[in-house]
């Protein structure tokens, strides 16, 4: 396979970019300086090499702890709970909560083989006693799985002191957070509920 093949089938891999849209990011990048080129492989290795999991919360960063929890100005006794770290990008641009986070690093999914296992709710359940906290927020996403997956959260925090709640059915059934719009976001946060 020729190197321009090679970067082709690379690109088409990527979400949103077919075949075609490929092909023409690799002449693209044919034609522009091998500097420019050089410099965006280097970007790539140094997301691979440096990005890592948040200590804390799982968010993604390239210090031990992510920015959000190194900040003494959030409050520690709320964590909305999230099933991807670029989750987190889209409830912060709302800008209206002030908690910690933690990302799940998916939902369940049994026919996808991805089981509670697989989720970080093991170290969810281990944060809440020694931090503090009073309230957890499911905010997966409202698909089938993303409500399973809170269901199944709430079901291990029953009986506990912490509160849990869900954000609010504002967004699409089926949307991800990730297409949501920062008012619609602040809402659905806003008009939370408990879950029974
Ligand atoms: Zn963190």
């Amino acid at each position: 396979m020729s190197v321009i093949d090679e970067l082709t089938s690379e690109l088409a891999r990527l979400p949103g970019i077919g075949r075609k849209t490929a092909l023409r990011l690799t002449y693209h990048l044919l034609r522009q300086p091998a500097a420019q080129s050089r410099r965006l492989a280097e970007t790539l290795v140094a997301l691979t090499e440096r990005v890592r999991p948040c200590d804390r919360c799982f968010n993604l960063t390239e210090q031990p702890l992510c920015p959000l929890c190194a900040d003494p100005r959030r409050e520690a006794t709320v964590l909305c709970v999230v099933e991807e770290a670029s989750d987190i990008a889209s409830i912060e641009r709302a800008g209206e909560f002030r908690g910690l986070y933690h990302v799940l690093g998916g939902r369940l999914s049994p026919l996808d083989g991805v089981g509670p296992d697989d989720l970080s709710i093991g170290a969810l359940l281990a944060r809440l006693g020694p931090e503090g906290v009073q309230e957890v927020i499911l905010a997966t996403n409202p698909s089938l799985e993303g409500e399973a997956t809170a269901l199944y959260v709430q079901r291990q925090l029953a009986g506990g002191a912490v509160r849990v709640t869900r954000i609010a059915r504002g967004l699409p059934v089926g949307g991800d957070l990730e297409y949501a719009d920062g008012v619609t976001i602040a809402q659905a946060l806003a008009a939370r509920r408990e879950m029974l």
